[in-house]
C-alpha cells in the first residue's frame, strides 16, 4: 500500500464550481485499454464522440471534436485559431472568465473592447451589440454563458443578430453545456468551446469545441504570413488529425475519450430536456433551502444559474475553517469566492451526476450540524 500524497483519500461529494464526480459510467470508461492514437478504433471512437458532442450543442457543425487539455485550452483553441495579431475582439467582462477571455485576447495579439458589467449581475446584451455596432470590422465578439465565478446566466440568444455581421459570436458554454439549454444553431454560435468535468459528468481533460462553417471559413482564409500562433491548439491541425487524413498531430488520450464517450452516452439514455429538468428541480431545491441557513444568494432571480449557486456566508462564519471542516469531517468540497466575493461567499456546484436530491440532503446535513 502507497503511504504517499493522496493514497488516503476516500471519494469526497464534489460540490464546487468543478471537477464534480462523474457519472459511474465516464469513471468505468477511464478503466478501457489504452488504444493508439492513429487506432482504427479510436478514430471511430472520435467519431462517435462529434456525434454526441453535435447532440448536446444542438448543432449540424461538422467541425465538433474534443481539444486535448482541460476547458481553457478550449477557450484559447477558439481565440487563436479565429485572431490574427491587431485585429479587435469584443468580450462581454462580468466575471472572473470574462476577464481571462480578455487575458487570452490580448495575448494572441488583439486589440481588446471591452464590455464591462458589475460581478454578480447579468450582461445587457444590447451594450455588447452596440459595441460591435462603434467596432463593425472586430473580427469576434466572446461572452460566458455561465459565469461561475459568480452563478450568473449571461443573456446570450440576442446575440444571434451577429451573424448578420462580420463579427463571429464566440461563446463560452464550460459550466451551461449539460446543464442548462445551450443553442449553437439556434443563436447562430460561430465557435464554442466546454469542458467535461463540469455539468457533462466526466473527467477534467477534454474541452469538446464546435465552429460553425463561417468560422472554418475564417480560419482556414486567414493570411499565410500569420499562421496560428499555436501549433497544439490550431483547430486546421486538429482536425486534419480527428478527420481524414488523420494525419499525426499529437497523442491524444483514449482513455479521456472513452470516458467522455461513456459518460455522454449516460447524458444522452437520460435525453437532454429530461437532463435540464433534473438540474432546473435540484438548483432550485438548494436556492430555497440555504436562506433558512442564513446564506444569502448572490444572482438575481431570473439570472440565477441552477447548477452553480453563490451564496453569501451567514455572518460570523469563517469561510476558509468552514470549508475545511466540511472537507475533513464530511468529505464534501464546496469553492470559495472570486473577486469581490473572496472570504465572503461560497460557491456550491450541482453538475452533471451530482444533480440529485442525495447531494443536496447530504451538504444540508452537515451544514446544519456545522452551522447550528
Ligand atoms: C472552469 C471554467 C473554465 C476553465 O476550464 P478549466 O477546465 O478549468 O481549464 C472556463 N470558463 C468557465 C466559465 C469555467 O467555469
Amino acid at each position: 500500500m502507497s503511504t504517499g500524497p493522496g493514497s488516503g483519500v476516500s471519494e469526497l461529494l464534489l460540490l464546487g464550481p468543478g471537477p464534480s464526480n462523474p457519472y459511474p459510467e465516464a469513471s468505468a470508461g477511464l478503466a478501457r485499454p489504452v488504444l493508439g492514437h492513429l487506432d482504427p478504433e479510436f478514430l471511430d471512437l472520435y467519431q462517435a464522440v462529434g456525434d454526441q458532442l453535435r447532440a448536446v450543442f444542438r448543432t449540424a457543425n461538422r467541425l465538433t471534436l474534443p481539444v486535448s487539455g482541460t476547458g481553457s485550452s478550449g477557450m484559447e483553441a477558439c481565440l487563436v485559431s479565429l485572431l490574427e495579431p491587431g485585429e479587435t475582439a469584443i468580450v462581454g467582462v462580468n466575471g472572473y472568465f470574462g476577464e481571462r477571455l480578455c487575458e487570452v485576447a490580448r495575448r494572441a495579439g488583439a486589440e481588446v473592447v471591452r464590455v464591462e458589467g458589475e460581478w454578480g449581475r447579468p450582461l445587457d446584451p444590447e451594450r455588447l451589440l452596440e459595441a460591435q455596432r462603434a467596432n463593425a470590422g472586430a473580427r469576434l465578439l466572446a461572452v460566458v454563458h455561465a459565469e461561475t465565478s459568480t452563478g450568473v446566466r449571461n443573456e446570450v440568444a440576442p446575440l444571434r443578430a451577429l451573424q448578420d455581421t462580420d463579427t463571429l459570436f464566440v461563446l463560452d458554454t464550460v459550466t451551461s453545456l449539460g446543464g442548462i439549454p445551450v443553442e449553437v444553431d439556434i443563436w447562430g454560435v460561430d465557435a464554442a468551446y466546454s469542458a467535461t468535468q463540469k455539468c457533462l459528468g466526466a473527467v477534467s481533460g477534454l474541452a469538446p469545441i464546435t465552429f460553425s462553417d463561417r468560422a472554418v471559413a475564417r480560419m482556414v482564409g486567414r493570411s499565410a504570413e500569420r499562421p496560428i500562433c499555436s501549433f497544439y491548439l490550431d483547430v486546421g491541425l486538429l482536425e486534419g488529425y480527428v478527420y481524414e487524413p488523420h494525419r499525426y498531430h499529437h497523442t491524444a488520450s483514449s482513455v479521456l475519450v472513452s470516458a467522455l464517450h461513456a459518460g455522454l452516452g449516460r447524458l444522452l439514455d437520460e435525453g437532454l430536456p429530461a437532463v435540464h429538468d433534473r438540474h432546473r428541480r435540484i438548483g432550485e431545491l438548494l436556492q430555497s433551502s440555504l436562506p433558512a441557513l442564513g446564506f444569502g444568494l448572490v444572482a438575481p432571480d431570473g439570472h440565477r444559474l441552477p447548477q452553480l449557486t453563490t451564496a453569501r456566508l451567514p455572518s460570523g462564519v469563517d469561510d476558509a475553517k468552514t470549508r475545511r471542516r466540511l472537507r475533513d469531517e464530511y468529505g464534501i468540497e464546496v469553492g470559495g469566492g472570486l473577486g469581490p466575493f473572496a472570504g465572503q461567499a461560497w460557491r456550491i456546484g450541482l453538475m452533471g451526476h451530482n444533480a440529485r436530491q442525495r447531494s443536496i440532503a447530504t451538504l444540508l446535513g452537515a451544514l446544519r450540524s456545522l452551522l447550528g
